[in-house]
């Protein structure tokens, strides 16, 4: 059996990874993409069809999305692990800067089509006078970002890669990948078959627990937050009318964000405990007590969804990249999603590569070489640096230290409100990034 060549191979086409393969679709460089998950087959599969979807799972194990580290979790037990192993529930909040890379990229009318817009986020604490808002009329431009299923934007994803005629290689995983006489030499798998690819270049998009990481010998600094994301449905009376709302709880913040008239994505950042609480609670119990927390500004609270937990860390790389290798996605930086900026700090690199790796093939540079892969690691640190602090002030001060919760976080508020500048700071660094973005 021959290998089969590429000039850049990327492991993981999750949803950095095939922005990336979109974003160097139009060059003359061979690109293929490995994807463990075969996102374009992946049904969305209920939450309350559990036994067929466990059929679905036992056929092909490879079409799950539990990350390595929830395995290993103490604090999930087996039962949750089976619900945790049904569906992938998060929805994501795309800013404004990545709506239109994938403008870009040519995805954004079927996003657009089932994303819910957001006109303003309200921001309050629970048991405190102090609210803020920050809506998009007041920053000039339309929206300020949207919400989307997470499944319908990797399989819009993958099917655009198939579409550009880029290889995709899914289901398959990369097993063993080594380097001979300047070339990676790539084994992947699905069950019983293997394949061989070589690269010249290989992009290592493979998620926060990254084999490819480990493999290369690269370190990764971790801060365990002791927090999980809760993460469920929501519905209410009254409509949501395309706004957001995030509320500092004692228990922890807790965030809304449109997926419909009158439906909604909750997202809570809490410790394992509550979440472990929460996520067998019964219904009842979860509405009475939510509305409890949030009052009645959205009417009466209908119903809730089973919750999903997804223990969160902060992760960042120690080295970027090696000669012919590179980090990008949450396999380089994993983010808490108190910010919701995980993907789209992650877009913005795979925007920033694409255009350096691009730009070096045209003047005729080894596109592989490691001071191109270091010209775009300079090109992104500004932005990698800003959100990573942004997003752990966000966590360490306002979202888990209750002394300053008490203590300062209503002077916060009215420094948002109050302080010339503040808002649109904010605004500017949840909107897309700190840097002015060249491709938009
Ligand atoms: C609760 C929660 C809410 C979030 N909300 C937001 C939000 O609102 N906005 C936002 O911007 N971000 C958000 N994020 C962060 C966002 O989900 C991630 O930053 C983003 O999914 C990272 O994409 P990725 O492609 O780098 O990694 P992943 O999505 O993890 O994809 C990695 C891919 O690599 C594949 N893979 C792994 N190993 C191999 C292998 N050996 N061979 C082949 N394939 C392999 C996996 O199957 C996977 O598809 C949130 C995160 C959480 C936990």
């Amino acid at each position: 059996m021959s290998d089969e060549s590429y000039d850049i191979v990327i492991v993981g086409g999750g949803l950095v990874g095939n922005s990336l393969a979109l974003a160097l679709a139009q060059s003359s460089l061979q690109i293929a993409v490995v994807e463990a998950i075969d996102y374009e087959q992946k049904t969305e599969i209920s939450i309350h069809s559990i036994s067929s979807c466990d059929e679905a799972c036992a056929q092909t194990s490879s079409a799950v999305y539990i990350p390595v580290h929830e395995q290993r979790d103490k604090h999930t037990t087996k039962s949750q692990l089976e619900r945790r192993r049904v569906e992938d529930n998060r929805a994501i909040g795309l800013s404004y800067t990545s709506q239109r890379i994938l403008q870009k990229l040519g995805v954004w009318p079927q996003i657009e089509a089932k994303a819910h817009p957001i006109d303003s986020v309200h921001i309050s604490l629970q048991g405190r006078f102090g609210v803020a808002t920050i809506s998009a009329a007041e920053q000039g431009l339309a929206s300020l970002g949207c919400n989307i299923d997470i499944h319908y934007l990797q399989k819009i994803l993958a099917h655009r890669v198939r579409l550009e005629a880029l290889a995709l290689y899914a289901p398959y995983r990369v097993n063993l990948c080594h380097r001979v006489e300047g070339q990676w030499q790539l084994t992947l798998t699905n069950g019983p078959i293997e394949k061989k690819l070589k690269a010249r270049l290989v992009v290592a998009a493979d998620g926060s627990d990254s084999e490819l990481r480990r493999t290369m010998g690269i370190t990764a600094q971790v801060w365990d937050y002791q927090q999980s994301a809760l993460v469920s449905r929501l519905t209410f009376s009254k409509p949501l009318n395309n706004r957001s709302y995030e509320r500092f709880t004692p228990l922890g913040l807790m965030a809304i964000l449109p997926a419909g008239a009158h439906e909604a994505t909750f997202i809570w950042s809490t410790t394992h405990d509550q979440a472990a609480y929460w996520q067998n609670a019964d219904e009842k119990i979860v509405l009475q007590q939510l509305q409890n927390i949030w009052g009645y500004r959205l009417g009466r609270l209908q119903s809730a969804s089973p919750a999903v937990h997804y223990p969160l860390r902060r992760i960042e790389a120690n080295q970027l990249y090696q000669e012919g290798f590179v980090l990008i996605g949450n396999a380089a930086q994993t983010l808490h999603p108190v910010a919701a900026q995980g993907f789209n700090l992650g877009l913005r690199s795979a925007m920033m590569l694409a255009e350096v790796l691009c730009s070096a093939q045209k003047g005729g540079r080894d596109y592989a070489e490691a001071a191109i892969l270091a010209e775009y690691v300079a090109k992104q640190a500004l932005d990698r640096k800003q959100i990573a602090r942004f997003t752990h002030f966000l966590v360490s001060r306002f979202a888990a230290d209750r002394e300053f919760f008490n203590q300062w976080r209503p002077l916060a508020l009215c420094g948002l409100e109050w302080v010339p500048g503040a808002k649109s700071l904010l605004a500017r660094l949840g909107l897309g990034g700190a840097q002015k973005a060249l491709w938009v």
